[in-house]
């Protein structure tokens, strides 16, 4: 069974329940045992009258969560003082801590960590709703946002202006009603908002369904109005026969827009394609040419930091013959999982080690913090004796990388990956507070990968006409 990605235990040192205040809370989460409740035999009005009862647990959950959150955060800040540990990365590690109990990202634990503090020491009223049941975590989060810039005594008397409200409306209602409160008090904390708000600028990337991807620019309103309107204007000139130098060609008016988007965005000619590069995955059996043909047309193409597309959509991106096409083979062991080594044919990129690691580990090998690999460490300390390699590599994102290096955290190595037959590489984390999470390196076609279920035919043979197709080009 494969094993999943991440698995977070706590390692002793519960937290002390008398230490927290108790809560108004109807149903008692210690007598309840979600998984073991059975509808069988309620009526529908005991059925919708349990799934509010459990909306209003999670909602408790959540209070109790950002209560212990503070506790844990100041304890943990105590112990950093008296060992006269430094104060950044104390925080740092905190919110990496609180992270991984809750399975999220660093940068959500910091967020949580900021939420939990603005619910307990300013955000009474809310608090007490959340407590109760009244609003769910995410109108919480709405009304400390909306509050963020303001200074204490105005953040709370904003929350004591919701607080009657709090219950009956949305959390997009509430946001509103903060914000117009918020500009009341302090017109100024409505500039430092849209200031905070254009510093957060930025352009995403993220695969949508059938071989799409959705490519985000979060920008200034006139900016982005901007730039909608003229590629608006665009489109409407093609479609009207005014460019001479590009024609409808069939598209519609949204086809035109995207076209026009993606080709201004990389640099493009018009009619000039886009280069692709795309990581053909071979197994050490078709790479010695004795691998079963059919298996080989069938195996999905990986398409670097993107996604697996169905090897029938890559072959059409390869023979479309008007783009520039990169292509780089990746060996891995027999049943295809783990990446072994790799053909560094195209040297454009840094060297090859750094190279692996970046495909091997795919994201930060951090727990649910999915960023990108920025670093490639070593998990044992070059400066501690350890060697460089794959199997005492991880990939990580920057910060994950500060956080290692927090006193009393550790990393270890528990499977090299190397091991003919053995698990894939794996590493162990261990928190300054005790917390362990494993990290198994993904399939290198990416999580939902199976091994194929076939037998691979023993007849060696000079491939399917694909096959030979792909030889030619990989030899060219
Ligand atoms: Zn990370």
């Amino acid at each position: 069974m494969p094993l999943h990605p991440a698995q977070a235990r706590p390692a002793g040192g519960e937290v002390a329940a008398e230490d927290v205040a108790a809560d108004p809370v109807e149903l008692d989460p210690a007598e309840l045992d979600p998984a073991g409740l059975n509808p069988a035999g309620l009526d529908p009005t005991q059925l919708l009258g349990a799934i509010e009862e459990l909306e209003r647990l999670k909602a408790a959950c959540a209070g109790a969560q950002a209560r212990l959150t503070v506790a844990f955060a100041d304890a943990r800040f105590v112990r950093a003082r008296e060992r006269g540990e430094d104060e950044a990365s104390t925080r740092r590690a905190v919110g990496a801590e609180v992270a991984l109990a809750r399975r999220e990202s660093p940068h959500r634990g910091d967020r949580q960590l900021g939420l939990a503090r603005a619910l307990v020491q300013e955000l009474p009223e809310t608090m007490r709703a959340l407590t109760a049941g009244d609003i769910g975590e995410w109108a919480a989060t709405v009304i400390a946002a909306e509050t963020a810039t303001l200074a204490v005594q105005d953040r709370r008397w904003v929350d004591r202006r919701l607080g009657p409200d709090l219950g009956h409306l949305s959390p997009r209602q509430l946001g509103r009603a903060a914000r117009r409160v918020a500009a009341e008090l302090d017109a100024a904390s409505v500039v430092r908002r849209m200031e905070r708000a254009v510093a957060g600028r930025t352009v995403s990337v993220r695969p949508a369904p059938d071989g799409m991807a959705y490519l985000t620019v979060l920008g200034p309103l006139p900016e982005a109005i901007g730039a909608y309107a003229a590629l608006r204007a665009h489109a409407g000139s093609v479609l009207g026969g005014q460019r001479p130098d590009e024609l409808p060609e069939g598209r519609g008016r949204g086809a035109i827009m995207a076209d026009t988007a993606l080709r201004l965005l990389s640099g493009r000619a018009v009619g000039k394609p886009q280069s692709v590069e795309v990581q053909l995955v071979m197994t050490d059996r078709s790479l010695l040419g004795v691998g079963d043909p059919a298996r080989s047309a069938d195996e999905p193409a990986y398409l670097l930091g993107m996604a697996s597309v169905p090897a029938a959509l890559a072959r059409g991106w390869l023979r479309d013959g008007r783009a520039r096409v990169f292509l780089r083979r990746l060996y891995t062991r027999p049943d295809g999982r783990d990446l072994v080594a790799l053909d560094s044919r195209r040297r454009r990129f840094g060297g090859g080690l750094r190279r692996m690691l970046v495909l091997r580990d795919q994201t930060c090998r951090t727990p649910w913090c999915d960023a990108p690999v920025v670093d490639a460490d070593h998990v044992e300390r070059h400066a501690d004796g350890g060697p460089t390699g794959v199997a005492n590599s991880a990939g990580l994102c920057r910060r994950c990388n500060l956080t290692k290096e927090t006193p009393g955290w550790r990393v270890d190595v528990v499977h090299t990956g190397l091991d003919p037959g053995g698990p894939s590489h794996t590493i162990e984390i261990t928190t300054a507070t005790g917390l362990t999470a494993r990290s198994q390196a993904p399939p290198v076609l990416g999580w939902g990968w199976s091994p194929p279920t076939f037998e691979p035919s023993q007849a060696p043979d000079d491939g399917s006409p694909l096959e030979r197709w792909l030889s030619s080009f990989l030899a060219a």
